[in-house]
């Protein structure tokens, strides 16, 4: 099979789609459901067309975009990844893998292919936990991860609840529904940038999961005591963001202890009541994420960081309410997934690493259902999730190679 990757068209797609966008270039913010987000579905639904995919969307906003095969009651081979952006993220992040996946379509029509399996690409919805609280969303339902009644009483940062904000951007069918059958899937494949600098380190332009992490959150809530901030003296208070900062460093030497380079946590959201100058914060609001490759290790972290917030209340005075908001397992890639990328990329003399996928994506969920693999490109220092976010056209085009030989692959 000799597959031209269009790597031109690419660029311009991926720059295009960069221009759906809530925020100054080169930043990119595209929180789901917004009219930028919606405007930018319907772009990607227009390529997909245009490509002659059937395309459909579930309740919750994912969108199925189908090559069919000759046999179209056998399950499909699928790939896909996001394009919903936090605020102020860069272009690469999850549209890397949606329209990667789908040039590597177009490459394998154009070669005039024709696959046994159907080939689907999948754009999962509400990747990004910005809106709701918590990420992959899309996939949780999916996978069956997370019942649609769960997520139904989800709300968004507003307080309006998942259903309304789907309802109104269109999406009104069964949350029930979303949940995909057994067996719907033969395989997936996310092309996805690596989001951390080994492969860039390494002079490789290829990484292959063999782990996806496992992430959790807690939502966390000190109440303490406001007031004036000139009339009440130090030892009358109990100021809320004092022990916020006592906390957030136990929660950096937690995991800067647990004996593995893996652990990770972060408090990425720290709201503060009332937020004025002059005012003692009565109530701080945060958000923790620790992830792991090792769940035991990783709840082990959680463990700490309560005991260890417990100890503050007390001392403190106030009271710290923690609430999980998820705590997902670690997945291992599929060997017969990873089998076929690593045999492309060895046809083609591409070295690629073997590697640990440390943030978490779609592909975590959809492992619980489907064989699943992850194919990784470079980014620039490694940074993600920031507006100098940059992958090479010509990474992101071998990636597209490898990912088109490896559907073939496992569609033929
Ligand atoms: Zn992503």
């Amino acid at each position: 099979m000799n597959l031209q990757i269009d790597e031109q068209r690419l660029h311009s797609e991926l720059e295009t789609l960069a221009t759906f966008s809530d925020a100054e270039p080169p930043a990119v913010t595209r929180i789901v459901f917004t009219p930028e987000d919606l405007n930018a579905r319907a772009w990607v639904i227009a390529q997909c067309e245009e490509a002659r995919l059937a395309v459909r969307q579930d309740a919750i906003g994912n969108i199925f975009a189908r090559w069919v095969g000759a046999d179209p009651a056998a399950p499909a081979v699928g790939t896909g990844s996001h394009i919903d952006a936090i605020p102020n993220a860069g272009k690469y992040d999850g549209v890397v893998g949606v329209l990667g996946g789908l040039e590597a379509m177009r490459a394998l029509q154009r070669s005039g292919f024709r696959p046994r399996n159907s080939i689907e690409l999948l754009v999962f919805a509400t990747e990004e936990p910005t809106r709701f609280g918590i990420g992959c969303l899309g996939s949780r339902l999916l996978s069956g991860t997370l019942s649609a009644d769960a997520v139904a009483q989800l709300k968004d940062r507003d307080g309006e609840p998942v259903d309304e904000v789907r309802r109104k951007a269109g999406f009104s069918g069964n949350l029930q529904d979303v949940k995909l059958p057994k067996g719907y899937y033969k395989a997936f494949l996310e092309l996805h940038i690596e989001q951390g600098p080994l492969l860039e380190r390494a002079h490789t332009s290829l990484g292959i999961v063999k782990t996806i992490a496992a992430p959790a959150s807690l939502r966390i809530s000190i109440e303490g005591a406001g007031g004036h901030a000139g009339a009440v003296l130090m030892p009358d208070r109990k100021d809320a963001l004092c022990v916020a900062a006592e906390l957030i460093l136990v929660i950096e030497s937690a995991a800067r202890s647990s004996g593995a380079m893996d652990t990770v946590a972060t408090v990425g959201v720290c709201d503060v009541f009332p937020g004025a100058v002059n005012s003692i914060p009565s109530r701080v609001r945060m958000m923790l994420d620790v992830r792991d490759t090792d769940l035991g290790r990783r709840d082990g972290v959680m463990q700490t960081i309560e005991g260890a917030s417990q100890k503050i209340a007390a001392k403190r005075q106030v009271s710290i309410h923690s609430e999980l908001v998820n705590a997902d397992a670690p997945a291992d890639c599929a060997p017969e997934v990873s089998a076929a990328l690593a045999s492309s990329c060895r046809q083609h003399g591409f070295p690629f690493l073997e590697m640990v996928s440390r943030a978490y994506h779609d592909s975590l969920f959809i492992s619980r259902i489907a064989p699943t693999g992850m194919l990784f490109i470079p980014c620039r220092n490694g940074y993600s999730h920031r507006p100098d976010e940059y992958a090479a056209s010509e990474d992101i085009a071998r990636g597209t190679l490898v990912l088109a030989e490896s559907l073939a692959k496992l569609g033929a």
